[in-house]
């Protein structure tokens, strides 16, 4: 039976919502479906839910005080909600988890989908010259306000402090979900696991003991901790476009790359560490990485480049003309790294120093120590087993009624409103075959 409404911590997170806890007491039990986690993919799952199928049960439970939390974070609080690439194929690629069982699952929604959805209930999204998509009011709270008006008018209840502790199943089919401080299980015929990451999480041996396969959890979307002289002291210097890889690892990552106090970060590194966040994990994140600051040129144009410098500007000093787009900080840094002579000009620069600047330009290795999490945007690489779900339904192949949507799947994707799009889209899916079950 489900709970009792006195035992029940229900959000009022409008007026109407008290209405609904009354009308949810009368209502007969089970749920038919039980939604864990107030986040992203637990409201869009429950939204769409309760718009395909108007009469059906749905509630959400959420473990902490807040819903919606990381969606108010995001995006440095703008909430970068998907990303302006509206071919399935182009849009997969963006995954370093996750991509083929993606791509059947963009066919049915898609950022084209994501962005009519929210403008329909009066959200318009813009697009950054980046590709990246966001509410034109450039609040994160615009689609939480979205988000908990859909749940008001559509009647869902949201269950705050409802920290799920046990899934059971039941010989009638449903489940049994207990929750921490509440007397009485919550019985559901389908339940929808939206509990985000997994790491540290209790479920994973409640899913563990159900038999259900979980891959290995790892972090991505990290900045690399490096102490190298070479980057000392240039906090805050950022490079617009360089080739970075790891040493044997995933072809390089192109963009730019900022230097911290710690090390690296900024996109190239941290899709990096999206890509190779498996084996980087398997060395505890110590790694060599090889980073090319001119990746426009080849070698040969950049030994072109040095001789056309050197007959057009022989008496500057090598330390004063950086080749664009390298930061001067960081080219007088290189200079003086490489050995050259302060008063050096490219007229005198000797053969051997003029290799060594060539070498540091095209390749310069540094030792990656450890890793630091990105406050803009970080998620967690591995959770329930790819194989293990059906993603014509999200419905798990080992325990039928119980579905997955969002981040506890081992599916993610780089930086660019790629993980909400995961989000939008496995719950959708799910959403729509508890509806048709
Ligand atoms: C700082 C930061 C910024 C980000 N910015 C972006 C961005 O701009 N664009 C983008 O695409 N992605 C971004 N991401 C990633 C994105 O937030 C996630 O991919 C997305 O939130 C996943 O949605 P979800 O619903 O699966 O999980 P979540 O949003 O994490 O929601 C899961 C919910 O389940 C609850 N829960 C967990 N366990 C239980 C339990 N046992 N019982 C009940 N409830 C439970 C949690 O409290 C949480 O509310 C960002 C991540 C971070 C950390």
């Amino acid at each position: 039976m489900l709970a009792s409404k006195t035992n029940l911590n229900f959000v009022l997170s409008s007026g109407s919502h008290q209405a609904q806890v009354e009308a949810m007491s009368n209502r007969p039990n089970p749920l038919d479906l039980a939604v864990i986690g107030g986040g992203a993919s637990g409201f869009f799952t429950a939204l769409q839910f309760a718009d395909l199928a108007a009469g059906k049960r749905v509630a959400i439970f959420e473990k902490s005080a807040q819903v919606l939390q990381k969606v108010r974070i995001s995006g440095g609080g703008r909430c970068n909600v998907t990303h302006a690439c509206f071919d399935p194929r182009e849009l997969a690629k963006y995954y370093p988890r996750g991509a083929r069982e993606l791509l059947g699952a963009f066919h049915h929604w898609q950022p084209a989908d994501t962005v009519a959805w929210f403008k329909r209930f009066g959200v318009i999204l813009k697009t950054e010259p980046d590709g990246r998509m966001f509410p034109n009011t450039d609040s994160a709270q615009t689609i939480i306000r979205c988000f908990l008006d859909r749940a008001a008018k559509l009647n869902i209840p949201v269950y705050q402090n409802h920290f799920l502790t046990g899934i059971n199943r039941l010989k009638s089919g449903g489940f049994s979900l207990n929750f921490a401080h509440l007397a009485e299980p919550v019985e559901a015929h389908t339940v929808c696991l939206a509990a985000g990451s997994l790491n540290g999480s209790p479920l994973l041996q409640q899913l563990t003991a159900l038999e259900q396969p979980i891959a290995a959890l790892v972090p991505s979307l990290f900045a690399f901790n490096v102490s190298d002289r070479r980057i000392t002291d240039l906090a805050g210097v950022a490079h617009p476009r360089v080739a970075v890889r790891r040493t044997g690892g995933h072809p390089a990552q192109h963009g730019p790359l900022l230097i911290t106090h710690r090390g690296f970060s900024g996109p190239a590194i941290l899709r990096l560490s999206a890509w190779d966040a498996r084996p980087m994990a398997d060395t505890n994140h110590h790694f060599p990485v090889t980073i090319d600051w001119l990746p426009e040129l080849k070698p040969s144009e950049l030994v072109a480049r040095f001789a056309e410098i050197r007959h057009s500007q022989g008496a500057k000093l090598v330390r004063n003309t950086p080749i664009s787009p390298i930061p001067r900080r960081l080219w007088e840094r290189m200079v003086a790294c490489c050995d050259v002579a302060d008063q050096a000009t490219w007229g005198q620069l000797p053969k051997a120093a003029s290799q060594r600047l060539l070498d540091a330009l095209k390749s310069s290795r540094f030792e990656v120590t450890g890793k630091t999490t990105n406050k803009d945007e970080f998620v967690t690489a591995g959770g329930i087993d790819r194989k293990s779900i059906d993603f014509q339904t999200m419905q798990s192949r080992v325990i039928p009624g119980l579905y997955f949507t969002g981040e506890c799947i081992d599916i993610d994707g780089i930086t660019g409103g790629f993980n909400f799009q995961a989000a939008w889209t496995t719950a959708h899916v799910a959403a729509t075959a508890i509806a048709n079950r």
